[in-house]
């Protein structure tokens, strides 16, 4: 399952990103772009509700757009993990700044793109070879691992 994301998303994708679902983000929400992603075999994710009804009458059918209807990024990325069954489990499988898959690497490549510290204390990388940036499993993954725990519905 994959996902496009539009203009008033911009943390949703990221959210998504996160949790390991690959996400496009659409900055500007013109038809040629969404069309694009729907041919991608994308699921159009928006909260225009005219912009909803628009690609429905004109470019998809239901199973590929959702109108979200939550405000809060966080409360969004629940409602689309509950919507399309998604684990709310930390991923290490995509940028979340840029949607390009990530790779596990040596903490030797990675010597002078972390901070000293980190560098010695962790064993595990993951890097963006679109952007540069390094990944590890630590307090941040901790930190957001606690939050979708907390968006996880009570039994
Ligand atoms: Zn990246």
């Amino acid at each position: 399952m994959r996902f496009a994301a539009d203009s008033m998303l911009g943390k949703l994708a990221k959210w998504l990103r996160l949790i390991g679902m690959d996400t496009v983000y659409l900055s500007k929400s013109d038809v040629r772009k969404i069309k694009k992603a729907l041919e991608e075999g994308r699921i159009f994710l928006t909260r225009n509700t005219k912009l909803y009804d628009f690609v429905l009458k004109k470019l998809c059918t239901e199973d590929d757009i959702y109108l979200v209807q939550a405000n809060i990024p966080r409360e969004q990325l629940k409602e689309v993990a509950l919507k399309f069954n998604i684990p709310l489990t930390r991923s290490f499988r995509l940028c979340c700044v840029c949607n390009f898959p990530i790779k596990k690497v040596s903490s030797e490549i990675v010597k002078d793109l972390v901070p000293e510290y980190i560098y010695h204390t962790h064993k595990t990388f993951y890097f963006c070879a679109k952007c540069g940036r390094v990944y590890w499993p630590g307090t941040h993954a901790k930190r957001i691992n606690e939050t979708l725990a907390n968006l996880l519905p009570v039994e």
